[in-house]
């Protein structure tokens, strides 16, 4: 629509529109805010409110829906959760003294991965604002990357980078592990590969462009931090010019600023630096297929290790928990403090219940320091923190008496806060009300000038009284009353019986059906006294609020560090409760390469059976004879489980935890990697076998000999000789110490590949045992020495309820088959053989290698494979 056409409020909103293409506008008019034209339609379907007009008689009416003003915060809830995000235009001058139209102004916009609001946000998870840069590198072709991400209600940041061969894949686990709420897109003058950008759009984060960004506010990324942290150089925050992380940093910072303008941001912490040689890499691919933190199937949301383990006790334990659970220790020291504070704590039971007991009371302490930070708490949330720092001492009591290392050092120059105690006690009623905009919440004593104009709008209701009784008595009118309504305020209400009896002095107000309305001098006066005293105390209030509250916001950095004491302390106490309720050991981490575990179990899935009903397996890994197990059995045997509760055992003795288990000496691993099952990514474009086949080669190709390497069924998604022959070569690759060497469970249901046993060294069968009554069998779910001759398909198929008349045909099919010639093993082995006594890779298989075929169109593919058959040719 043309401007000149709009009424000048409509210039108004279109003027603030142009800002925010992309965002439902809530434009603020008297009590309601109003949305309109393509605004109004979108968000009045999307809310279920009507959609109407305004100048419903001009030749064009305006689209229009609204809101009241009080209620907005379940709306922007709403819209949210449909993908939108809000701008808040209020008035910013008071309508009453605005000359003309009232001055608005967006002061927030309401985006998920910048919200802070405690019913917007989900207690147990963080809610990071996430962003990459990318840069160049002075090595050819070698990229840097750097993420950055920010949770504005913590306050956390966290700066990670990335170099090297595998840096793109690592940056994008990491994306996943942080698992962010929001995703700045870098504008189009940042330099990030479009391969990048896809493989992020696949992970299906909101996402924002961050055009509207001023790029070259972003080039002076280092001052962005030297403000914010106000520092005189970067290098004060373990920061340097270098990092691709800076870019990223700044951009997530400046998306805070542009969002929330009117907010205070001081209690953004200084950044973390992630230092992936500190913590296993815990790939996306392990992530999924172990269900640390979400289900394979969405219908089990109980079946994740997230959820067997928390029973975390406040919600900043469970965030902490959730990122320790994705982040598991590298350094045998920092594993050990964690597991002997576990430790200590699950032999104290009456302790430990009374530290659960105390940590209840303790409430969402970084969040609520957070809202005060940035001057948004309520006089309720100060309330909560006096509370929660009430406990402090006690808790510090509880711990007194322990020795474990890292609960030493969480006590080691623990406060008390009664400073903060006494102020908030002195300075906040302990009624107050949640909105400060009720009053009542300073506390007696604390301002003379707030009780003495209390004392006023008390006084003035006792002078209402008497003086009410006082014209009854003189005019003899018995119903005779003062009342009081917002519109009119105070009054004397006669009924219409009584009217000539109305003195004088009585002045008419207003006339009603059957009763008039007065007023007199006498109570104009009181009204004024007791009107101008609520006002006053009003805005004293509010005053004096925002001070207390600012005075608390000074003490962010000392409420911060408790927090986190509190949430490690959480999170320990819970490890213990979970080990002493599930009965788990202590799991002994050493240097060597063994990884025992005896009476093993999977966390989760015994869980889900009934009590005692799961079967205890052992492991024996190591990196001498034992370096690969080759596990066979029949379909639903347990090969997965038995593959996939070793790699929780190892990963959660590695995050400091207790394991399901009665013995466990685990040797430390550098990274857990896990192919389980069929997962299509159909959506991505990729065949099942595609991705297993990709998904393997990343295995192969980023693991060490240090690694654990978790594969189940590979080959499975191609034909039988093809999948054998792909099995049998990787397993053979993994278990070559000249190759790889790295400590690997292999499940498959290829019975012929048990003969490796007898070609290669360290290779061991195991089965899963079955036993064969008449023509079924019943699964045993026990581990052991030896081999599965046949693959049971035929017989599990006939339990899963197949037709007896295919099952028969199916056998004579399968002896047919048995009779005719199959795959020798020889053959294979002397292929690897051969391979091996090849001298250096030649550079045009190097370079293969390095070509990333997901990217390329099939006639980059066919072009590269032409000049490579040139320059073969040419040699
Ligand atoms: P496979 O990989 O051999 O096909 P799974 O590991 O998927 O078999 O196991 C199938 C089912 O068997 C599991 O879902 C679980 O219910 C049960 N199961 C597996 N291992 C055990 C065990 N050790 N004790 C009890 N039940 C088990």
């Amino acid at each position: 629509m043309d401007n000149s056409e709009l009424t000048p409020l409509m210039r108004q909103y279109a003027e603030v529109k142009a800002s925010y293409r992309e965002t439902i506008v809530f434009f603020r008019v008297g009590d309601f805010y109003e949305m309109f034209f393509q605004d109004a339609e979108e968000a009045s379907s999307l809310l279920s409110i009507a959609l109407t007009s305004r100048d419903k008689n001009s030749a064009n009416p305006v689209p229009l829906c609204g809101v009241p003003h009080h209620a907005a915060s379940s709306y922007i809830s709403k819209l949210l959760k449909s993908g939108k995000t809000v701008a808040l235009c209020e008035q910013v001058e008071d309508p009453k003294l605005a000359k003309g139209l009232v001055r608005r102004e967006v002061v927030r916009v309401y985006t998920p991965g910048t919200l802070f609001d405690e019913n917007l946000l989900d207690a147990k998870e963080s809610n990071f604002l996430a962003s990459i840069a990318e840069l160049p590198t002075h090595n050819e072709g070698i990229v840097r990357y750097g993420m950055a991400a920010v949770d504005l209600s913590t306050g956390q940041y966290v700066l990670a980078e990335f170099c090297g061969m595998h840096a793109q894949d690592d940056l994008l686990d990491e994306l996943i592990r942080t698992g962010p709420q929001e995703f700045i897109l870098p504008s189009s003058t940042t330099h990030v590969s479009q391969k990048l950008l896809g493989a992020i759009t696949t992970l299906k984060i909101p996402c924002v462009r961050a055009e509207g960004q001023n790029s070259s506010k972003l080039d002076q990324a280092e001052d962005i931090f030297l403000k914010q942290f106000q520092v005189t150089s970067i290098q004060e925050l373990g920061l340097d010019p270098s990092m691709a992380s800076l870019k990223a940093g700044a951009m997530v910072l400046d998306y805070v600023y542009q969002t929330q303008p009117l907010l205070q941001h001081k209690h953004i912490q200084r950044p973390e630096i992630r230092h992936s040689m500190r913590e296993i890499h815990v790939d996306a691919m392990t992530l999924r297929n172990l269900e640390i933190l979400t289900p394979l199937s969405p219908e089990q949301k109980n079946a994740t290790l997230l959820s067997v383990l928390d029973q975390t006790v406040t919600p900043g334990g469970a965030r902490l928990l959730r990122q320790w659970l994705v982040r598991p220790l590298m350094e045998l020291q920092a594993i050990n403090d964690r597991l002997h504070a576990v430790g200590e704590i699950t032999k104290e039971f009456q302790l430990r219940l009374e530290i659960r007991q105390t940590l209840k009371g303790v409430s969402d302490l970084e969040r609520i320091s957070g809202r005060i930070a940035m001057e948004t708490g309520t006089p309720r949330d100060l309330l909560n923190l006096m509370d929660t720092l009430h406990l402090i001492p006690h808790i510090r009591n509880l711990l007194a008496s322990l020795q474990s290392p890292l609960l030493k050092e969480l006590l080691q120059g623990w406060e008390n806060f009664a400073d903060i105690v006494d102020f908030i006690k002195k300075a906040i009623a302990p009624n107050a009300y949640i909105s400060t905009k009720e009053g009542g919440f300073i506390q007696e004593g604390y301002n003379q000038e707030v009780d003495e104009l209390r004392r006023i709008t008390k006084d003035g209701s006792r002078w209402i009284t008497n003086l009410e009784q006082q014209e009854r008595a003189r005019t003899g009118i018995d119903s005779l009353k003062i009342k009081y309504n917002q519109v009119f305020g105070y009054y004397f209400e006669v009924t219409k019986v009584n009217l000539p009896r109305v003195p004088e002095h009585f002045v008419r107000k207003q006339t009603l059906a059957n009763a008039e309305r007065f007023t007199t001098e006498e109570l104009r006066n009181i009204e004024d006294q007791i009107t101008g005293a609520n006002l006053k105390l009003k805005n004293l209030e509010n005053e004096l609020f925002q001070m207390i509250r600012q005075t608390v916001g000074k003490e962010t950095i000392r409420l911060q560090g408790l927090a986190r004491r509190l949430n490690i302390l959480d999170v320990i106490v819970n490890f213990s409760e979970i080990s002493a309720k599930h009965r788990y050991c202590f799991p002994e981490l050493h240097e060597g390469g063994g990884i025992h575990i005896k009476e093993g179990r999977h966390p989760v899935i015994e869980q889900l059976l009934l009590p005692d009903s799961f079967i205890a397996n052992d492991t024996l890994l190591d990196l001498e004879d034992n370096r690969l197990l080759l596990i066979t059995g029949p379909n639903m045997a347990g090969k997965s489980t038995f593959l996939r509760q070793t790699g929780l055992i190892v990963l959660l003795a590695h995050i400091g935890c207790f394991v399901p288990a009665s013995e466990a000496k685990i040797g430390l691993v550098d990274r857990i990697f896990t192919r389980v099952g069929a997962s299509d990514n159909l959506a991505g474009g990729q065949s099942t076998f595609m991705v297993e086949m990709a998904e393997t080669a990343r295995i192969l190709d980023a693991s060490t000999s240090k690694s654990l390497i978790l594969l189940d069924e590979i080959g499975r998604g191609t034909s039988t000789y093809d999948g054998l022959s792909l099995a049998w070569s990787i397993a053979e690759y993994i278990q070559d110490r000249g190759m790889l060497g790295a400590r690997t469970l292999f499940a498959t249901h290829y019975h012929e590949m048990t003969d490796l046993e007898n070609y290669r060294s360290g290779i061991k069968n195991y089965t899963i045992s079955v036993k064969e009554v008449k023509d079924k069998i019943v699964f045993l779910r026990k581990i052991v020495p030896g081999k599965a001759d046949r693959s049971y398909g035929i017989h599990v198929a006939h339990l899963a309820g197949i037709p007896q008349s295919i099952i028969r045909r199916a056998e004579e099919v399968l002896q047919q088959l048995e009779q005719s010639d199959v795959a020798q093993p020889d053959l294979f082995q002397n292929q690897l053989e051969q391979d091996r006594s090849l001298p250096a890779p030649h550079p045009i298989i190097e370079e293969m290698k390095q070509m990333d075929l997901f990217t390329m169109t099939p006639l980059e593919a066919l072009n590269r494979l032409a000049s490579l058959q040139r320059r073969l040719d040419s040699e």
